[in-house]
């Protein structure tokens, strides 16, 4: 394919950081290799920059674009709502319809409230979990990501000589400015050994666990068979809350979400990006009994925002179209001949990858010869090589993140897998020789 320049982006980020901190509006933009891009349309799987390359998108805007860049239905439905009204401060038959497709679709879902973003999505989840338990103490796992907020945003990205023993890994925040004390109720254990976790659950003091029922953020990978339905258990049996933060794989891998696919209920599930197809829709789903206490007003959940009515129109639309039968066939096909292609490559070349994960959302772990069980195993991962990769990879009209993940849409059909599948072969002719180091 192409040799993409990306010269007007560098240029017009570097001179938007005199208004915008970094020329990004969240540092999850920044760090882009070559340079963080500036966007003028997207078109089904692809994107167009200021610069007119017109690039086969796996970013997917780190998640919601499912239904790819320019899905008519849900488009024409948030437009139809945008010409009658815009935010009510009051409620809209839109959410109740919208309620009730999440309550249809996922396993989980008795009730249903929504929320702006998915941090805000964890944020009323434990508060939830909190009030209704009346405990404090809330269990999280290294490397699993579930938002920004200073209770939370503990042992993301841990460096792999900073974890500590894995019996008793070293809490850390994972930003400056974190406001440490409010983490003070957090711990933080190793994910997917179930002895340890239920042991500890068995001390009757824990509010609630949360986690990413299958690794997306660090590293796609799934939970050892039996784990979740053994937290599942001790959860039950102590009285926690179970929470899986389903932002990236909800209504992404199965009409019901990873809870579904995987045959664990958890009692609360958190939803963000691909419930609406790129609109800033996300909602907490759960059991009746814990979320209808939000309805006596004695726990706050506020949002000016919430079920913003042209949002709701968008994610009803997407949730129907996920919801018919064998909508997501064609990005479960698509996505595991992407993942074979990329594995072939990566073989063919004489360097390890491990990848993991589900077709719609899965990581290229570049120099893992041993499947990981959770972060510890990514310790091996070569970022700096991988990155490499992707740069040349975007030269080649692919973009795709340095950190592993790729996310798939419906719009990405067979030819588009081929071209990337192209795309890869020469990105890596070129950056072999870089990588020889990792070669078996
Ligand atoms: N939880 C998970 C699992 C996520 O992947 C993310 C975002 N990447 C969040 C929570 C936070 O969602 P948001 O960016 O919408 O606040």
């Amino acid at each position: 394919m192409n040799n993409c320049t990306f010269t007007r982006s560098a240029k017009r980020v570097r001179d938007a950081a005199s208004v915008a901190p970094g020329g990004v509006n969240s540092n999850f933009r920044l760090g882009v290799a070559p340079t963080p891009l500036v966007f003028e349309r997207g078109e089904g799987a692809y994107l167009v920059d200021i610069d007119g390359n017109r690039l086969i998108d796996y970013y997917l805007a780190l998640g919601p674009m499912v239904l790819g860049h320019s899905p008519r239905d849900v488009i024409d439905a948030a437009r139809h709502q945008l010409d009658i009204g815009l935010l009510y401060g009051g409620q809209s038959e839109l959410e109740y319809q919208a309620a009730e497709k999440i309550v249809d679709m996922v396993p989980c879902a008795e009730r249903v409230r929504f929320t702006g973003s998915g941090t805000e999505a964890v944020q009323l989840a434990l508060r939830l979990a909190r009030a209704v338990t009346g405990r404090s103490v809330v269990i999280k796992f290294e490397g699993h990501y579930h938002g920004w907020m200073d209770s939370t945003l503990w042992s993301t990205s841990t460096p792999h000589d900073q974890l500590g023993p894995e019996d008793a890994p070293v809490k850390q925040p994972a930003s400056a400015g974190q406001d440490l004390p409010a983490g003070q109720n957090l711990e933080v254990m190793s994910w997917n050994r179930a002895e340890p976790l239920v042991a500890r659950l068995a001390k009757g003091d824990v509010a609630a666990v949360i986690m990413e029922a299958t690794m997306c953020n660090s590293g796609g990978m799934f939970a050892k068979p039996g784990y979740l339905e053994a937290v599942r258990e001790a959860c039950t049996r102590h009285g926690t809350i179970l929470i899986f933060d389903e932002v990236i794989t909800g209504f992404r891998t199965a009409p019901g979400g990873a809870q579904q696919r995987l045959g664990v209920t958890p009692d609360l599930a958190t939803f963000a990006k691909a419930i609406a197809n790129g609109f800033s829709v996300a909602a907490v789903a759960g059991r009746a009994d814990i979320m209808d206490r939000l309805a006596d007003g004695s726990i706050l959940h506020g949002g000016t925002y919430n079920a913003q009515p042209a949002a709701m129109a968008a994610a009803i639309a997407t949730m129907e179209r996920l919801s018919k039968p064998g909508a997501h066939d064609g990005m479960e096909r698509q996505g595991r001949r992407l993942m074979q292609g990329i594995e072939a490559a990566f073989t063919a070349a004489g360097i390890p990858v491990n990848i993991g994960g589900y077709p719609q959302i899965f990581t290229v772990n570049l120099g893992l010869t041993e499947k990981p069980v959770n972060y510890r195993g990514l310790a091996k991962v070569d970022k700096a090589g991988y990155r490499k990769f992707t740069t040349a990879l975007l030269k080649h009209g692919v973009r795709a993140l340095e950190r592993g993940a790729w996310f798939l849409s419906t719009e990405h059909d067979e030819a588009v897998i081929d071209k990337t599948l192209s795309s890869v072969r020469e990105a890596l002719a070129e950056v072999a020789p870089e990588l020889k180091h990792l070669r078996n």
